[in-house]
């Protein structure tokens, strides 16, 4: 399977954890520096720069710089899809999980996807849309993808889930153990 794997990062540091992991499984990568206030622009910047240099790749996957990444979750370089992703907690209250869904910090898209929602929608591919007066944000830029992927069409399939740095309240339950909770994610 011809893919390209993206790394996107606001800032060009990514979690050492996920380097490491993708070197023992053989997977070459490279880096997208976005904005250093939007994964938005380094989701964009992996896509375009796909469409236009990589033409024998037939796959993208796009990885947050920082996500811990498991043994299910190398089936996004061995399964096939046109839209395949990781489940994880992220930045709307419920995180992005199940079939459906879709997790723009660990995904995988064909390019025929890609080309199709390219031709039936204006590009960007990603974006967070917000009211006229950009006074109010409209979900996320995840969720504006999968709209575009289901006018191409595709629906998404998880392949398993992974872990995502996101800060957490850290506390104890009253037999001593551990908790840890999303601050809002209970909303
Ligand atoms: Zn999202």
């Amino acid at each position: 399977m011809k893919i390209t794997t993206a790394i996107t990062t606001k800032d060009g540091n990514v979690y050492w954890g996920q380097e490491l992991w993708l070197q023992q499984h053989g997977i070459k990568y490279h880096k997208n520096v976005g904005s250093k206030h939007s994964c938005t622009v380094a989701y964009n910047m992996a896509i375009e720069r796909f469409l236009r240099e990589d033409k024998d790749n037939e796959y993208l996957a796009l990885l947050n710089n920082d996500v811990g990444l498991n043994d299910a979750a190398f089936g996004l370089w061995t399964l096939g899809g046109d839209l395949l992703y990781c489940g994880a907690p992220a930045e709307t209250a419920q995180g992005h999980f199940g079939d459906g869904d879709l997790w723009a910090g660990c995904m995988r898209a064909s390019r025929r996807l890609l080309e199709r929602m390219s031709a039936l929608r204006q590009p960007p591919w990603f974006h967070r849309p917000m009211n006229p007066i950009g006074t109010e944000l409209f979900g996320c830029d995840c969720q504006y993808f999968m709209e575009g992927a289901r006018q191409a069409g595709i629906t998404s399939k998880m392949v398993t889930s992974v872990e995502h740095w996101v800060r957490v309240l850290a506390g104890y339950d009253k037999s001593g153990r551990r908790t840890y909770r999303q601050p809002g994610a209970d909303k």
